[in-house]
């Protein structure tokens, strides 16, 4: 150990005290404060570090939903779908196929939608799938609005950060928070971790793993920024119409930055989005995230520069439109819950009778077909009063890569804040929650749930006629050797998700 400085104890005031405290507000964290709300508890309190809501989905520009729907079906739904038909009247907000539309095999639509990533299954015979890009900025102001309708069930403490649970033996009774106020301590009955990298989770006990498989999607970091005075259409005719040159973009980008850059579009004409991937970095190592910053700034007057000369007839008028302000984090500590995900759950498609989510997702190795996410892995092991949905949610370090989309955070945080409702109801703990009764609100929240009477029964018997998916030469393969992970190529796999 280096040098280290011993902390004087020090008495705290007591902040509040409340019935359910969520420690950040990203998708999982936002989801699940509404969803306690809507599920009749009251005295709810989220904390979020920064002044808005929403975390990688609104500060980190990460403004794409893919795979909400499997062929004609729809299977994530939710809050998840409430976020798009509360944008969708709002002008240059929404862009994306509708529901209605997926598993559409019409030409012209094919046509219309083959250049937006995400938004056409490939192969032989090319369908519409729902996938929907946002405008992040008029979800901060929609995730704010959401919440203020629970104003008498929810309080909201922005500029807060959750720094350490409070802990009697194995159970969490609170966290201590900093804020410009100094620290402070809040009691609750129920804490949900959904800080995304186990700010809460790590110091209680719970056992946990670290990082990602070097070769998948999460384990890179990002910083997300976007090139305004584009034209995307006159970009999508170049790419059709010079192969060989957008090939040529592609490894010259690499070389000026690199690391991978990807563009993609946005709900404007004129504004691209750009992502990219900075391999091998923790997102929650202070150095990391430094790194990741200078890193990715560095490059984007050149990249800019650049793409005005390679394209010039798409990016002639192009300049830097605006840098997501906060940094993209894919993954750092992982829960090792109840329940340890991994790549045998879409393999193999288990059935658990503790199912909170059923989601289609853009796992190649089932055809994308949906997987159930059972309650237990987002249940801590050794640690009572506590829930950890989201992108830290419990998988190993491949499965990790099909579980922490927008989609599955929305929805283990509905399904935790339906729990601690549940629990505070009937007075038992989240570890002995009557997740029959979580299921069925859940399903009145408009979330699918496999076996439960009051969802479509079509719907199963639509995952059954095409075999869960599992029509993929890899899952035949998997089947034979008995054990997914064990033929697993995860760069061959990452490469197919880019
Ligand atoms: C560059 C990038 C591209 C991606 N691309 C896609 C994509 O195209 N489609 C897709 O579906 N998914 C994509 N993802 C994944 C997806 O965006 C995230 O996994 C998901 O949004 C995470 O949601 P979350 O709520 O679990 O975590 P986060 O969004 O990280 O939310 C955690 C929240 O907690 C707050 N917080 C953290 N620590 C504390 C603390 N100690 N105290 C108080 N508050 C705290 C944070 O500020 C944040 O608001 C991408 C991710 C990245 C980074």
């Amino acid at each position: 150990m280096g040098k280290v400085y011993v902390e004087p104890a020090n008495t705290l005031n007591v902040y509040a005290e409340c019935d359910i405290l969520v420690v950040g507000g990203g998708s999982a964290g936002h989801s699940a404060a509404l969803a306690a709300a809507r599920a009749g508890a009251k005295n709810i309190i989220i904390m979020e570090r920064y002044g808005y809501m929403g975390g990688d989905v609104t500060g980190g520009f990460v403004i794409m939903v893919p795979a909400l729907t499997w062929y004609e079906k729809s299977f994530v739904r939710g809050l998840q779908e409430e976020w798009f038909r509360r944008l969708d009247p709002i002008p240059d907000t929404v862009l994306g196929p509708k529901v209605s539309q997926a598993g559409s095999k019409d030409p012209f639509l094919v046509e219309k939608w083959k250049g937006v990533h995400g938004c056409v299954r490939f192969g032989r015979d090319p369908s519409l799938v729902r996938a929907v890009y946002f405008e992040p900025n008029q979800l901060k102001i929609e995730l704010d609005k959401m919440l203020l309708e629970e104003r008498d069930r929810i309080k909201i403490l922005y500029h807060s950060w959750g720094v350490r649970p409070i802990m009697e033996g194995s159970e969490v009774r609170g966290v201590i928070f900093e804020s410009k106020e100094g620290r402070q301590a809040i009691f609750a009955k129920i804490v949900i971790d959904a800080t995304g990298d186990g700010d809460i989770f790590r110091q209680t006990g719970a056992p946990y793993m670290a990082l990602a498989n070097k070769d998948t999607r999460s384990d890179k970091t990002a910083l997300v920024w976007r090139i305004g005075g584009v034209n995307w259409d006159l970009y999508q005719e170049w790419m059709r119409t010079r192969p060989n040159a957008h090939r040529q973009m592609s490894q010259a980008l690499k070389k000026i930055t690199g690391f991978t850059t990807m563009f993609y579009p946005t709900s404007r004409k004129d504004v691209v989005w750009v992502n990219n991937a900075v391999p091998n970095k923790n997102c929650a190592s202070v150095e990391d995230l430094t790194k990741t910053e200078l890193i990715v700034r560095e490059t984007m007057r050149d990249v800019i520069e650049y793409l005005r000369e390679a394209c010039p007839v798409a990016f002639r008028n192009a300049y830097l439109y605006d840098i997501a302000p906060q940094l993209g984090a894919r993954c750092s500590c992982r829960l090792q819950g109840e329940y340890v995900m991994t790549v045998n759950d879409f393999a193999f498609a288990p059935q658990f009778d503790d199912v909170i989510a059923w989601h289609s997702t853009v796992c190649p190795i089932n055809d994308s077909a949906p997987v159930e996410i059972p309650y237990r892995a987002i249940l801590p092991k050794n640690v009572e009063n506590l829930l950890c949905p989201g992108r830290h949610l419990s998988a190993d370090d491949i499965a990790i890569d099909w579980l922490t989309l927008i989609p599955q955070c929305v929805g283990t945080g509905q399904a935790a804040g339906v729990a601690a409702a549940v629990a505070l109801e009937q007075g038992t703990t989240v570890r002995d929650v009557d997740i029959r009764r979580v299921q069925d609100i859940l399903v009145e929240q408009d979330v699918p749930i496999p076996r439960n009477p009051k969802t479509d029964p079509e719907l199963e018997e639509y995952v059954r006629a095409r075999e869960y998916g599992l029509y993929t030469e890899f899952a035949k393969a998997a089947k034979a050797a008995g054990d997914a992970r064990s033929i697993y190529d995860p760069v061959k796999i990452y490469q197919q998700l880019l």
